[in-house]
């Protein structure tokens, strides 16, 4: 038996009530495409473009960059695949974008605002994603990283609508932007919740710094209380709310965060079994009961013991 579930194809993500969860990749090259699909990706969450030129000198042209996403699209043709615009600074230093000589690069001229002070690069590249895109025929979203203001969020989706791109939305990773959610999404077509630096600043600690790894855990109330008001937004505008920072591979916390309004989850692809089997063990409505039961909790540590515990207790 066990063998013939091993062999057996992997079905989409959903609760217990069938309430569908699609469960995504996140991937930093096309190469990754065939791994992600073998393991049930329902499309692409995440597609981070600034591996593919970390160690280019100069901007990439559009030829260039048209052949790496089709090649990317086309795996996925018919499935949707979330493609963020470059995301230099910080932990991604792009020699082309960005001012690499700043005392502090997380909060310096990094994604969205990097790209704006070089608009070229930016209509470069969604051109380039438009234009791959029309032959691949993949169902392509885009976004942006590092966005703070609510102008921010009008200037790219005008932006990537005016280029072509149907369908444009933000990532939500500074604490601004998801206060502000509920403004954010009367401009942009969807959120995504990248929890990895929405955590690093929430926390007010630097991702990279061992030192201060201990306050790094998406697991902190402050950082569910964000997402929940992110999630409230996305339902208030009937916009999707996805996750594509490392918490969304986290089994259990997963469920927290489609609880508190989650409505799709990208990952590695590593992780998708074992989230699309924690998912299917609960429904909407505990899946919630056990969101409160985190939200409500002084600390990270003491969260995940809630969550826990509300997760072996029956309704
Ligand atoms: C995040 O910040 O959570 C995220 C998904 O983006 P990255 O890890 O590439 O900064
Ligand atoms: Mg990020």
């Amino acid at each position: 038996a066990r063998a013939a579930a091993e062999s057996a194809p992997v079905g989409p993500g959903r609760l217990a009530d069938g309430t569908p969860v699609p469960l995504l990749a996140n991937l930093g090259s096309p190469a990754g495409a065939e791994e992600a699909l073998a393991q049930g990706a329902e499309g692409v969450g995440l597609f981070r473009t600034e591996f593919l030129f970390l160690s280019s000198r100069e901007a990439p042209s559009a030829e260039a960059q048209r052949a790496e996403y089709a090649a990317l699209l086309t795996a996925f043709r018919g499935k949707k695949v979330v493609v963020r615009v470059l995301d230099a600074g910080a932990d991604k230093p792009l020699p082309f974008l960005g001012d690499a000589e700043e005392d502090n690069p997380a909060l310096g001229l990094r994604g969205l605002r990097a790209l704006r002070a070089n608009e070229r690069i930016l209509r470069d590249q969604l051109t380039a994603l438009a234009d791959a895109n029309a032959e691949a025929g993949a169902d392509l979203w885009v976004m942006a990283p590092m966005v703070s203001t609510v102008e921010e969020t009008a200037y790219f989706t005008d932006l990537a609508h005016e280029l072509g791109l149907q369908t444009a939305g933000i990532m939500v990773e500074v604490p601004s932007i998801a206060l502000l959610a509920d403004r954010a999404l009367a401009h942009a077509d969807f959120a995504s919740i990248g929890t990895n630096d929405l955590t690093q600043y929430t926390m007010a600690a630097d991702r990279l710094l061992g030192s201060v790894a201990g306050l790094q855990d998406p697991w902190h109330p402050a950082v569910l209380r964000l997402v929940a008001q992110v999630g409230a937004a996305g339902a208030t505008h009937g916009k999707p709310v996805g996750i594509c920072g490392e918490a969304a591979a986290d089994p259990l916390l997963a469920v927290v965060l489609v609880g508190l309004g989650a409505t799709t989850l990208s990952m590695t692809p590593a992780a998708l079994a074992d989230v699309r089997t924690s998912l299917a063990r609960f429904d909407l409505a505990a899946a919630r009961r056990i969101a409160q039961a985190a939200l409500e909790a002084d600390d990270a540590a003491g969260a995940r013991a809630a969550a826990l515990a509300a997760a072996e207790t029956p309704a």
